[in-house]
């Protein structure tokens, strides 16, 4: 037995943290009303009913000519006169005759009468008539009126996290603000006596301060409210006021360092006396040591100092957990197959995850490691675009061998 089973009674399996993470999450409650400019990532409060058919109208979805079906029945071709010109933005009011076409641009309204339209390429234009094909196909080159959305159906679900193409529905529907839900607002600080500001000149065995930095950006793109609050020393009083204070402005709160076993990891220690702590060691590689629980009203996530750790378990754990607390429901992690490239092999029992280089090739999907993986080498987290999942137990992997690989999703 090494030392890791000897130790499994304190540790928990990812899977397991995953889901205690996800199941202690209630989801913000309260929603405002956020205009267009400003909704990209904001996760919508309420479904959202068409209440306009778009388009609007049946338009051509070509240059062309409008005609009536009934008029290209026969073989061969057909002359038909033109009697208007009309181009996007323009509309016709008389209803086509038979024997009549309309000179159209894409876009336009079809006029009354007509259910199809030829396009121009195929068409002869003289005088004040034009020579088309015969060929009856109703509909053809036409956009029909709601064929994108009709009035009242739910064009976006409660809960989407808003993307350009769900606010340019919003737009299509004439609709300028909606219903989402708060921003969740995030406390983060940096504990550890060895971490100082960027801007503070390094004495030997110093650090600064990149976790905070990394996390903050991470936060954002998720689109939390960052409240900083800093450096903390190792000092548990110290620790435990600064959570104190960040349980009370914050609806989660994110500390790195002091969670490991050390004589200063004191995270632990000031959870247990301000909270409630669930557990603190997870199955995984990078970032076995953690802290899970809660102050007051806030859902605390306590990550290893290491920078790759910290940011591996944000991708990981943190930000699905995230995601359900903004109301968003489920992370759509992206799971994918890649074929391996290089050699690893791994004695531990843990899931690992490694940073990867994955590669999108005509023949399929590859990934790589990005070099060394220690757990302190930010700049194989920076090369990465993917992380390479190994499942618990001993593994190796050699080139052609499929792998799972997690996308990081933050570029
Ligand atoms: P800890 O988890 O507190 O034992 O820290 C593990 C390692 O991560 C140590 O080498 C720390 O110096 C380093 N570390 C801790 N916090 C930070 C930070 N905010 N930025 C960069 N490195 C850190
Ligand atoms: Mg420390």
């Amino acid at each position: 037995m090494g030392k890791e089973t000897s130790q499994q009674g304190e540790m928990i399996s990812f899977d397991a943290a995953r889901e205690k993470m996800l199941s202690g999450i209630h989801r913000v409650t309260e929603t405002e009303i956020v205009e267009l400019e400003h909704l990209l990532g904001r996760v919508l409060a309420e479904d959202v009913p068409a209440r306009l058919d778009v388009p609007n109208h049946a338009n051509s979805a070509m240059d062309g000519y409008a005609v009536r079906s009934a008029d290209l029945a026969g073989m061969g071709e057909v002359r038909l006169r033109v009697v208007s010109d009309l181009a996007a933005g323009g509309y016709f009011t008389p209803e086509l005759g038979p024997g009549e076409a309309v000179r159209i641009m894409t876009g336009a309204p079809i006029p009354w009468g007509s259910d199809q339209v030829v396009i121009q390429e195929v068409c002869y234009r003289d005088q004040d008539g034009v020579r088309l094909p015969c060929g009856v196909k109703p509909g053809d080159h036409v956009r029909q009126a709601g064929e994108d959305m009709r009035v009242g159906d739910c064009v976006l679900r409660g809960g989407k996290r808003l993307k350009p193409a769900d606010i340019g529905i919003l737009a299509a529907q004439g609709i300028d603000q909606v219903a989402v839900f708060r921003r969740v607002r995030v406390a983060i600080l940096s504990t550890g006596n060895e971490v100082v500001e960027v801007t503070t000149p390094l004495r030997p065995g110093q650090v600064h301060d990149s976790n905070r930095a990394g996390l903050k950006a991470a936060l954002r793109v998720l689109g939390c409210e960052v409240l900083d609050f800093g450096i903390v020393g190792d000092d548990l009083g110290t620790i435990e006021k600064a959570l104190e204070r960040a349980s009370h402005e914050a609806d989660a709160i994110i500390s790195t360092g002091g969670v490991s076993v050390g004589d200063y990891d004191l995270v632990r220690l000031a959870l247990e006396n301000r909270g409630t702590i669930d557990f603190w060691k997870v199955a995984m590689k990078p970032g076995k040591p953690q802290a899970y629980g809660r102050l007051g009203q806030a859902v605390f996530f306590g990550l290893p100092g290491n920078p790759v750790a910290g940011l591996t378990v944000f991708y990981v754990l943190i930000r699905p957990a995230l995601f359900r607390l903004m109301g968003g429901g489920k992370w759509p992690n992206k799971v994918l197959k890649a074929t391996f490239k290089g050699h690893f092999a791994k004695k531990h029992l843990r899931r690992e995850f490694l940073r990867g280089i994955l590669t999108f090739e005509p023949e399929g999907l590859g990934v790589e490691m990005t070099g060394p993986q220690g757990s302190g080498i930010l700049t194989s987290m920076s090369r990465a675009n993917a992380l390479i999942v190994l499942p618990e137990g001993p593994v190796t992997v050699t080139s052609g061998d499929l792998v799972d690989v997690w996308m990081m999703d933050d570029e």
